[in-house]
């Protein structure tokens, strides 16, 4: 056993990047994965990859019913639930000055209220079985702030604050911030300011590939019961 195998983990955001390389990962260190997102082909598409250790079912995270039916469906597969890890997020980056409104309000839904329904899915079963870890994917935006990018870095700062509170609330729950510098993923197609699209692109060329961040999620969940994980921070050798 490697603290890893046999366990069931739950992954949202599976469809692509950071999601998808930790669903691989996991998988091949022998977890039994239930993974969600919206994109329900390319969900179908991993798990006929995978093999029967790997089940999907559509998720949105902004929706508790979507979460809580996610997680009854995970336990009634797997019988049990191990692990969250709460990955979905989005980056629709703007200054403050465009006034985008509905993009901050789209981060805040899918960044914080995602991570918290997820939470509300699982802490009830982790509580009653008395064990239980939540791997929240924040990011380095968790500890610093830059232009254009103050709401998606209050909702990172907001998922370290509820990955701490829930590790101070629970001495037989492990609770984990997985904070990410810049990786090569989908993450920013929904920029809609082209000059901070351009900017991005910059970023990235100094990129890591999604399967760094993967590997510090297995880190994380391999270690014995007794030690838990509390923050992990990748960042490109290259970035200032
Ligand atoms: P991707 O865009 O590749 O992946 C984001 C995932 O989130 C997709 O699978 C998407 O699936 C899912 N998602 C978005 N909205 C919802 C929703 N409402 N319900 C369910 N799933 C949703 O980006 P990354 O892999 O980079 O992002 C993963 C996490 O890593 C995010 O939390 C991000 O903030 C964080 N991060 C990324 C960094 C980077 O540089 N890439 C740096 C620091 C942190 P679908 O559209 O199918 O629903």
């Amino acid at each position: 056993m490697n603290g890893i195998d046999g366990k069931t983990i739950l992954i949202s955001g599976a469809s692509s990047g950071i999601g998808e390389a930790s669903v691989r990962e996991l998988a091949a260190a022998g977890a039994r994965l239930f993974i969600g997102a919206r994109r329900a082909d390319r969900l179908q598409a991993l798990a006929d990859e995978l093999g029967d250790n790997v089940a999907w079912r559509p998720l949105d995270v902004t929706s508790p019913d979507s979460f809580a039916a996610f997680a009854d469906a995970a336990e009634a597969r797997f019988g049990r639930i191990d692990v969250l890890v709460n990955n979905a997020g989005i980056m629709p980056l703007s200054p403050l000055a465009a006034l985008k409104r509905d993009e901050w309000a789209r981060m805040i839904d899918v960044n914080i209220h995602g991570v918290l329904n997820g939470i509300a899915a699982v802490l009830p079963r982790f509580t009653a079985q008395g064990a239980g870890h939540v791997v929240n994917v924040a990011s380095i935006g968790a500890h610093l702030v830059v232009p254009a990018a103050a709401v998606y870095c209050a909702t990172k700062y907001a998922v370290w604050a509820i990955t701490e509170g829930l590790r101070q609330e629970h001495d037989d729950i492990r609770a984990t911030v997985i904070s990410p510098g810049i990786v090569a993923t989908e993450l920013g197609h929904d920029i809609t300011d082209p000059q901070v699209s351009d900017a991005l692109k910059g970023w990235r060329q100094q990129a890591l590939t999604p399967d760094a961040i993967a590997r510090a999620i297995r880190y994380a969940l391999e270690q014995p019961e007794g030690v838990d994980v509390n923050e992990i921070i990748v960042r490109p050798t290259a970035a200032n």
